[in-house]
């Protein structure tokens, strides 16, 4: 049986929750999607969260609510999922990429700084693994230079950083409930604020632009009336899937323990030996731990993502330098080069991290790395 390096956790719990659903009167446009809204919200300290369709779509939203359009520059990590850096593109914007901390693998404030130019409008901070960036310092960038932070967390759902939850600090923070994420609803995303004028554009950006909110229309024919104020999309979640992440959101402590649990057994077991660098740590940050990515300093990273494919362990690599990728090669970035970022990229590999991985499965998972190693 082959162990994968990510994947769900769906109990019976979960499968009555959303047959309760279907047997109920709102597919979508119910209850269940406050219900969920709030659940998250709650979790992470936030006032507001707004459900929507995937984790690219909460990105897109985030941007278009952030008022992003052409001309415009946003900062970003090149280690990252493309999503983080396109969803600037759909907004007609300009990513730029900093440099990652070659100790955290996250963005760089340094590097973040060399980047600024008048037309930079937003950072987009990811948490790459779960680990927090360096808020403190990204936050104190933008407000230098009046930028917008939003947060790209689909990797780090629980963690926190300096006590406080990710979710709760910037303008916006935006999640994913994909199956290898912390928590699934099969596709779904969702965007955290504490700013009512951001959580307003959002709801409206998730449906066509469309509002029927008697305070917000410019004029009212009656009780069928609604208005496009913007061009917005259907980004919408439905009570099937929020069903769901109610139910996952139950189990997200045990979860998010158990991951940690798995990444100190790694750390014991890898953090002595020549040949493998273990996640950094930074003071303050509480990682939830999304994935857990080794570097694999001696040995040639492909045959030992081959040799590990050939033990049946599904290990991956996160994440290929967004600014590496062909569209972008053709799309303005032919001389884009961000030295750590490439160099790690390397000697990454993901080893299997989800919360239902057997102890029996990381023990083999360690004996066969050792020995390759
Ligand atoms: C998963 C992921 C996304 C996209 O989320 P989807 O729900 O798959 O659309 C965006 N950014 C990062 C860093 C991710 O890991």
């Amino acid at each position: 049986m082959l162990i994968p390096y990510g994947r769900q956790w769906i109990d019976e719990d979960d499968i009555q929750a959303v047959v309760e659903t279907l047997k109920s009167d709102y597919l979508t446009t119910g209850p269940k999607i406050a219900e969920f809204e709030k659940a998250i919200a709650d979790y992470v300290g936030a006032e507001y969260a707004v459900g929507v369709s995937n984790g690219t779509a909460a990105l897109h939203v985030a941007c278009l609510a952030a008022g992003l359009q052409k001309g415009d520059e946003v900062i970003t990590s090149p280690i990252t999922f493309v999503a983080s850096a396109n969803c600037i593109l759909y907004c007609g914007a300009t990513p730029v990429f900093a440099d990652i901390d070659p100790v955290t693998y996250n963005i760089d404030p340094a590097d973040i700084r060399k980047k600024i130019t008048n037309k930079t409008k937003a950072i987009i901070a990811v948490h790459f693994t779960g680990q927090p960036c360096a808020m403190n310092e990204i936050r104190q960038i933008a407000k230098e230079y009046n930028l917008l932070v939003i947060e790209d967390a689909a990797h780090a759902l629980g963690a926190d950083y300096n006590g406080k939850r990710i979710g709760s600090i910037s303008d916006m923070t935006t999640f994913s409930f994909h199956p290898v994420k912390h928590i699934t609803t099969g596709e779904g995303g969702m965007i955290t604020t504490n700013n009512k004028e951001l959580y307003e554009r959002l709801i409206l950006y998730r449906s066509h632009g469309i509002t029927r909110d008697t305070s917000l229309l410019l004029s009212n024919d009656g009780p069928w009336y609604y208005e496009q104020q913007e061009l917005g999309y259907n980004y919408r979640i439905t009570d099937i899937q929020s069903a769901l992440g109610l139910s996952q959101m139950k189990k997200l402590d045990f979860f998010i323990a158990r991951r940690r649990e798995i990444a100190e057994k790694y750390n014991e077991a890898f953090k002595d030996l020549d040949g493998i660098i273990i996640p950094g740590q930074k003071e303050g940050c509480n990682n939830s731990w999304h994935l857990y990515v080794i570097q694999v300093t001696e040995q040639d990273r492909k045959k030992v993502v081959e040799a590990l494919h050939a033990k049946n362990i599904g290990v991956n690599v996160h994440y290929i330098p967004v600014y590496t990728q062909p569209y972008y090669r053709s799309h303005g970035y032919k001389d884009v080069i961000c030295p750590n970022a490439e160099k790690v990229y390397q000697n990454f590999i993901s080893l299997p991290m989800y919360a239902k991985l057997t102890n029996d499965e990381q023990d083999y998972v360690i004996k066969q790395v050792k020995e390759l190693i």
